[in-house]
Formats: C-alpha cells, structure tokens, sequence
C-alpha cells in the first residue's frame, strides 16, 4: 500500500509529468521515466532500469567532479531511469534530492518547522562551534554567495537568519524565498525543493569566514 508520501507523489504526477530540481520524471509504457531536465526527449541517453542508479548518477558532475551539495544545479546529464511504480519514483528521487518529497507533504499540512539560521549555528559543537561568531553582514554576504539558485543551490530558503525574522539575506531575490518560483530559472510548473533549515555545508563555509579572521 502506497505511503503518504507517495500518494502525494501520485498528486505531483497527476497531469503526467513533473519536474523537480533538475529532474523531469515522465509517464513511460511501462511505468514511469526520469531525466535531466535538459533531456526531456533526447535519444541517446545511458538506459538504467533501477531506481538505485540515481545514487551514483546524482554523485558527480559532467566533469566527473564529486557533487557535495545534493541540490547544486550541477546534475550530470545524458542518462534515463526507467521504472515500474512510484515507490520506485520516490526512492530514485531520495537519491537526487533526499526527503524532499517529505519535505512538501510536511509543508502542506503545516508541520514542517523550519529552524532560524542563527539557531543552527548555535548548537554546533567541536570544530563548527565557531561558526557562530560570525558577524550578521558576513552572513549577509555568505548567503547570498552560497545559496544563490544560479550556481548556488536550488533549494527555496524557508528559514529566517535569526528568531527575530531578518532575512537570510537581503543580496537574494525575493524569489528564493518563493515556493511557486522554479528556481532552475526555466520559469516552468515544477515542485519546490524546500529549505527548512541550513545544511552542513552552509555551517562548514561560515566556519571557513571566521577562522579567515582568526
Ligand atoms: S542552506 Fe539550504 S539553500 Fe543554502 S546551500 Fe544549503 S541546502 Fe541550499
């Protein structure tokens, strides 16, 4: 039986396509098929048949460069997963882009709590915990520079920079705080990749701007 998750896969798919991050997943004969978004009728893909494969697909880049941030707009292309049923669909998307699905079906109940940035920072300890003493402008700056959709990350920021509400940063266009705003720049129909809270990654770069200065 089909989990709430993949029943609100199934809502997501219901006009028969859907386009999440960089990837396009499409009605095939015998199921369902997912590609880069850039590819959506190209003929020469590489064929998988298991949803496993997008774990070593969503790993490197079109140069073969090691992809650190799942959401990065840097998804390798030139492939195609064809599966049987939407649990299939969910786990190949959980390898692209981990509990974003869930993250959508918490948000539209209402449950999805988001954690200020400053929060995050805070509660870092050993090595990260310095990160917290950087300063509201460096983050200003960090943000805009780490989370930016064109090169950055394609995830919309829900989080705030601290419990009071400042913005994440005010160098980001209004739109990356917008669920409805396809983030890849297409101006297409597409389901958000939701930030609730800061990745590791973001924490290890702010790390990096206080130790700069000590
Ligand atoms: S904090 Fe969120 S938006 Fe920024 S890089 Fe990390 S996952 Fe992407």
């Amino acid at each position: 039986m089909a989990n709430g998750v993949e029943r609100r896969l199934a809502e997501l798919l219901a006009d028969g396509d859907l386009r999440i991050g960089q990837i396009i997943v499409l009605r095939a004969n015998s199921g369902w098929e997912l590609r880069h978004r850039d590819d959506p009728v190209a003929t020469d893909l590489r064929a998988y048949d298991s949803a496993g494969h997008a774990a070593e697909i969503a790993r490197f880049d079109d140069a073969g460069k090691y992809r650190a941030l799942k959401s990065a707009p840097n998804l390798q292309r030139g492939w195609r997963i064809v599966v049987r049923d939407l649990e299939s669909v969910r786990i190949a998307l959980d390898h692209f882009y981990p509990a974003r699905i869930d993250a959508i079906l918490a948000a539209d109940k209402g449950a999805l709590r988001t954690t200020p940035l400053r929060e995050t920072l805070n509660r870092q300890s050993g090595i990260y915990r310095i990160a917290a003493r950087i300063s509201d402008e460096q983050l200003n700056d960090l943000v805009a520079g780490f989370c930016r959709s064109d090169g950055g990350c394609l995830r919309t920021i829900l989080w705030r920079r601290d419990p009071a509400g400042a913005p994440p940063s005010t160098k980001l266009p209004r739109e990356k705080f917008d669920a409805a705003h396809d983030q890849t720049g297409r101006g297409e129909p597409c389901a958000p990749l939701l930030c609730q809270e800061a990745c590791n990654l973001l924490v290890a770069a702010a790390r990096k701007v206080v130790k700069r200065e000590t």
